[in-house]
């Protein structure tokens, strides 16, 4: 395919052409999760944004290589470098290891990608194994003179980087602003100016992850891992940096004033960031109790849920909305879209028992792909391509009652039509490799399993009601009589 893809870039604020820095090569990198808590949807909206990139670029014939870090220290309670760090702190709370906690989050997260469809990364780094580099880009910030040390921990100096860059270039906040309306600190805190931010903390006695440094037993500022990351990775200039829109503020326009003052220059290209998820029409929160995390879609135990959701519909939900558009996410507009996706795999599969019934087309199959195209390169539209996906099934639709004759071209189209946009760039899948609809089945056949044996139990042959139920309990489910039959669980 011919490289006409237009990206939205958020530093520049306007579609750009994308032009990769090295021919034919692609580097990549987007802000993974902090694990400390399970897979929920704002977790699922990033990956599956940017997956869709990764897919087309590799679709154009680019060797992508994509990096997503995993933030495991660093990322503290709150933004203004104070409070415990999020991952020590679940730690301490679950009575496990720091990184016990890391890998059991993260064992969640990968599941929950691999059912969503997400490829996995080229590289996925941890922020505890690099420590070496961001001690490294804290000394380089040092020696260029944006930074001083302060009782052990060392800070970025916004204000002088500022008289010489300029801070707030993406997300276009006002330094001046920012520098009147904040408190003036009184010289008890160890930052000069509240908008200062942690390169390295010096770590409290009770605080777990700590590493030595030249200035305290300490760890790094969140913002650090990803510029010392992707630089390792991707150079000291690569393509596309993304990440969902909260990162925008201080993030990631702490991550460019770090790239800048070690550097002398900006690191990414091309800025690109994924809008959020409400739910009803609220912002996500624990408090709201509209937090639904995907296990939750996938089983359909939140209050706010009637059934369960596939994967598939979860995914097809989110690319329903282009990814700079909010996506409200509600009961009622996840079953019409798993009804729509429903429909189309139908039509996908109708194409088989398609047949050719006139040598002369009238239908616009072939404009569609050539409009799809036109449609992901056009900053990744994905409701477009959706929207022409619709159409081709109405005509599948249309040729199976008779109403419309189609040409063998025009199946050919068709088919490719379904490939290549639904099953290859939006990563729909027909397989369900954990979703509900082979949860229903599973569950189906254990309730059936439990209902002979309840039928045995009222013949009183006890053989068989005891060896069902020893033989499900021998395979980790929890099984209860109730007096009106029976409850099951699957312990795993
Ligand atoms: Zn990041």
């Amino acid at each position: 395919m011919e490289n006409q893809l237009s990206v939205y870039n958020t530093l520049t604020r306007k579609k750009e052409l994308f032009e990769p820095l090295h021919p034919g090569r692609v580097g990549l990198y987007v802000c993974g999760p902090t694990v400390y808590g399970d897979p929920h949807l704002g977790h699922a909206r990033p990956a599956i944004t940017f997956d869709i990139l990764f897919r087309y670029l590799k679709r154009l014939g680019y060797k992508v290589r994509y990096v997503r870090n995993i933030t495991d220290v660093g990322h503290l309670v709150n933004d203004a470098d104070e409070g415990e760090d999020k991952v020590a702190k679940k730690a301490k709370l679950e009575h496990m290891e720091p990184m016990e906690v890391v890998q059991f989050y993260l064992n969640s997260y990968h599941k929950a990608m691999e059912m969503l469809n997400v490829l996995p990364p080229s590289i996925e780094p941890h922020a505890s194994g690099h420590i070496i580099e961001q001690i490294q880009l804290v000394k380089d910030i040092l020696t260029k003179g944006f930074a001083y040390e302060s009782r052990g921990s060392v800070y970025f100096d916004v204000g002088k980087y500022n008289r010489q860059y300029n801070y707030g270039v993406l997300s276009g906040r006002n330094i001046e602003d920012m520098l009147n309306t904040t408190r003036e600190l009184d010289g008890q805190d160890e930052k000069r100016h509240t908008i200062d931010f942690a390169l390295w903390k010096k770590a409290s006695p009770e605080h777990i992850m700590r590493w030595p440094s030249p200035w305290s037993d300490g760890f790094p500022g969140w913002h650090l891992e990803c510029t010392a990351m992707s630089k390792k990775y991707l150079g000291e200039t690569f393509d596309i940096h993304g990440g969902g829109m909260d990162l925008i503020f201080p993030h990631h326009e702490c991550e460019i004033a770090q790239s800048v003052a070690s550097s002398g220059h900006e690191a990414v290209r091309y800025w690109m960031h994924n809008n959020m998820i409400t739910v009803n029409g609220q912002k996500m929160g624990k408090s709201l109790g509209n937090f639904i995390n995907l296990e939750q879609f996938f089983n359909g135990t939140h209050p706010l849920l009637t059934q369960a959701y596939s994967p598939m519909a979860i995914r097809f939900f989110i690319l329903q909305a282009h990814y700079r558009s909010t996506v409200d996410f509600s009961n009622e507009a996840l079953q019409a879209s798993e009804k729509g996706l429903a429909r189309l795999l139908e039509a996908a599969k109708n194409i088989e028992r398609l047949e050719a019934k006139t040598s002369e087309s009238t239908n616009n199959i072939k404009q569609w792909e050539q409009k799809s195209r036109d449609a992901m390169n056009d900053d990744l539209n994905t409701p477009i391509v959706i929207s022409y996906l619709f159409e081709a099934s109405r005509i599948i639709n249309s040729a199976l009652g008779g109403q419309t004759l189609l040409t063998a071209e025009d199946i050919r189209d068709l088919k490719q039509l379904f490939d290549l946009f639904l099953f290859d760039l939006l990563g729909i899948t027909n397989e369900q490799k954990d979703g509900s609809a082979s949860y229903d089945s599973f569950a189906g056949a254990v309730d059936l399993l439990l209902n002979i044996r309840l039928q045995a139990k009222q013949n009183k042959d006890w053989a068989t009601s005891d060896k069902i139920r020893n033989e499900l309990t021998a395979l980790g489910f929890e099984i209860k009589d109730t007096k009106d039959g029976f409850e099951w669980k699957l312990n795993r």
